[in-house]
């Protein structure tokens, strides 16, 4: 295994393409409503990130099919876009990747469309607050497990479930750098962080167990038992100040 330090330039450059990712789900974000088909999230997606002259990082990535990523209610992550219409009170996660200048932004929000359930409403919430644990124990001289067991804790805790199957990622001149960043762990444990180093963190969380299943599709990934899963991701930066969070919007 081997992690790429990037220079602060480098750093600037994937923030570049973070904010676009930002951009893009924000785009995406306000056009989901009861009714749109996911296929027409894949559309804006591209006119999207054709507006910002990036490209789309997932188009073709070992054959995946589209821009976007739309994974509805026990779909965990790697949904294809496509006919099925989004119904009032289901959750939806988009996650997108571009790559502008060379460099990679991959981020991920879950949604409700219109109004969903408390509980649906709490997953979320508890997902989006794991990734934010993970990224405040993302700083020099803490280790990989400490995020790792931060974002377990947040979400067990809470009463919900980390998938385990898929991970994290470090993030830079390839979507998918080394370290894999798993969503459980143990505190003291893997490699320590060092400034410089760039990640994907994204907790995937359920309402039920952790165990997965992959459609016939071959891409969408399932809850096991049919329970709601959710998904938030951010790329960050270690720096000497603690994570700078590079796919948001300033
Ligand atoms: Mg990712």
């Amino acid at each position: 295994m081997s992690v790429i330090i990037k220079s602060p330039h480098e750093i600037e450059l994937m923030r570049k393409a973070g904010r676009v990712v930002a951009a893009v789900l924000q785009t995406m974000a306000a056009a989901v409503r009861p009714g749109l088909k996911t296929r027409e999230l894949d559309e804006i997606c591209v006119k999207e990130l054709r507006k910002y002259n990036a490209i789309p990082s997932f188009k073709g990535y070992r054959g995946f099919p589209a821009n976007l990523c739309v994974s509805v209610n026990d779909e965990i992550v790697h949904g294809i876009p496509g006919n099925r219409v989004l119904q009032e009170g289901d959750i939806v996660s988009l996650d997108v990747g571009a790559i502008v200048n060379g460099l990679h932004g991959d981020a991920a929000i879950t949604i409700g469309v219109g109004e969903i359930s408390p509980e649906a409403q709490k997953l979320l919430e508890v997902t989006k607050g794991a990734l934010m644990a993970g990224i405040a124990v993302a700083y020099p001289g803490n280790r990989l497990g400490d995020i790792s067991a931060e974002i377990q804790a947040y979400v067990e805790s809470r009463g919900f479930s980390v998938v385990r199957e898929y991970t994290g990622h470090g993030i830079g001149y390839s979507m998918h750098e080394d370290p894999l960043i798993p969503n459980f762990g143990r505190r003291g444990h893997g490699i320590l962080l060092a400034k410089g180093m760039t990640f994907a963190l994204e907790p995937m969380a359920n309402i039920g167990g952790w165990q997965t299943k992959v459609s016939s599709d071959n891409w969408t990934v399932l809850t096991a038992d049919g329970s709601l899963s959710a998904h938030f991701e951010h790329d960050i930066a270690i720096t000497d100040k603690g994570a700078l969070i590079l796919s948001e919007m300033d």
